[in-house]
């Protein structure tokens, strides 16, 4: 079927198609609302829908944040706060959680503010949502491209067949919503000649030049640099853990190598009285109340078996700034470990109150293929399920007038 051109409904560019291309979490509910207002939808994936639901919140789904007031939400995204703010105020938390329960997935609120299905369960999410989504068309193609037409739109798909020999077809629409994650290569739309800013992983791993014992996790450590605490995870490439994520999202787009500093034990500390009460016990052994022993013999080497009484001042005074200024010199992330990427389709080019963009009307994007995103929590999800509400909303609202 090689440049055959395939044309629903009796060869007509019916008005109310729309095609999305990408059927993950902003795809998927963007179809959604549009199936409910009475549109033929189809959706373009490479793989099955929803499939990129299923690792979130570790399989739990954490789809959402209790932040509701949309000005506050917003800044938790590093990238798009100021976009968001009009996106928000159309569809936020609130709204979420309103329209999971109308799926029939009730949700609840962990302590940290984390927003997960009673189920606890992706997979149970990927269902329910799946079984109200039954009437769009899934087309299992992956799109090769996307150019301006009179008329609208021609998507440009490819197809593996079983031979090996590529398979191209063509697809006309009258609007079209992108939807194709942070993950894709955007080179498909080269066409359109939109602003990309290059995507670059972020809520990632980071590769140290110091390695310490892998598989030690410090809790409440201090990030010197941004002045922010949270639980630090060493590993065999570096550091990890939820510190380090929301590191590597605010120097997203920082170049390598960049120095980072910790306190790896920021509370009230008194050295020296510690080393008066103990003489005989060596360094190590008094430390080993505040970090795990293996860590300080790392930390500290040799001077981690001296006896307390043998410490002068200019030693103690070591080991506390060993403590207090950890610093290691990143370069680079830990690959394929990135949950989203900071980057993508320039917000410059899209009308924040319809997701339309604004060189082409009809042509919609929405969801982490645009240069938005946040910190862990629940929140790249919402900015999903944000942005394919606006985008659905304005393409009814255009379609009714
Ligand atoms: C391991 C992991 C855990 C995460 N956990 C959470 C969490 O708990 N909470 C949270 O808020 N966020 C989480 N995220 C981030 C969240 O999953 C994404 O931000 C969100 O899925 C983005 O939605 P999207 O619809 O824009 O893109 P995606 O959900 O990535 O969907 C994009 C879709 O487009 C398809 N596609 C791509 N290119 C093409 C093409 N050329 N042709 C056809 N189809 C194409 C893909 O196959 C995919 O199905 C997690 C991410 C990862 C990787």
């Amino acid at each position: 079927m090689e440049h055959e051109f395939k044309i629903s409904s009796g060869g007509k560019l019916d008005c109310g198609r729309v095609a999305i291309a990408g059927g993950g979490a902003a795809g998927c509910l963007c179809a959604y609302f549009l199936l409910k207002a009475g549109f033929d939808v189809t959706i373009f994936d490479i793989a099955s829908p929803l499939r990129t639901l299923l690792p979130t919140g570790g399989g739990r789904c954490n789809l959402a944040h209790a932040e509701y007031d949309y000005r506050e939400l917003a800044k938790n995204y590093p990238r798009g706060e100021k976009f968001l703010y009009s996106v928000f105020s159309r569809f936020s938390t609130a709204d979420t959680i309103d329209i999971f329960q109308k799926m029939g997935i009730k949700t609840y609120t962990q302590e940290n503010g984390r927003i997960f299905p009673e189920s606890n369960s992706a997979k149970d999410v990927r269902e329910k949502f799946l079984g109200k989504i039954k009437n769009v068309k899934f087309v299992r193609e992956k799109i090769t491209g996307i150019d301006c037409i009179d008329t609208g739109f021609k998507i440009t798909t490819a197809l593996n067949n079983s031979s090996g020999r590529k398979n191209e077809s063509r697809y006309l629409f009258p609007r079209v919503v992108v939807a194709v994650g942070g993950h894709s290569s955007l080179g498909f739309m080269k066409n359109l000649n939109l602003k990309i800013i290059e995507p670059k992983p972020s809520l990632v791993g980071l590769n140290t030049d110091k390695k310490m014992p892998s598989g030690i996790v410090l809790k409440n450590v201090l990030s010197k640099d941004l002045n922010i605490k949270d639980d630090i995870l060493f590993t065999h490439f570096g550091i990890s853990g939820p510190l380090i994520y929301t590191i590597s999202s605010i120097k997203a787009r920082e170049n390598f190598p960049y120095k980072l500093t910790f306190d790896l034990y920021p509370e009230d500390f008194e050295l020296q009285n510690l080393l008066n009460t103990f003489p005989h016990k060596d360094v190590k052994n008094i430390l080993s109340k505040f970090l795990p022993l293996n860590f300080i013999k790392t930390l500290l080497g040799e001077i981690s078996d001296i006896k307390a009484c043998k410490i002068n001042g200019k030693i103690r005074d070591l080991i506390l700034d060993k403590i207090h200024n950890f610093s290691v010199n990143i370069c680079g992330t830990n690959k394929g470990e990135e949950t989203v990427t900071a980057g993508g389709v320039d917000l410059n080019e899209i009308n924040p109150k319809t997701m339309e963009a604004k060189k082409y009307a009809n042509l919609y994007f929405i969801g982490e293929c645009l240069d938005i995103d946040g910190f862990c929590g629940g929140f790249n999800l919402q900015n999903a399920w944000s942005t394919a509400f606006v985008a659905a909303n304005s393409i009814i609202e255009k379609y009714c007038k």
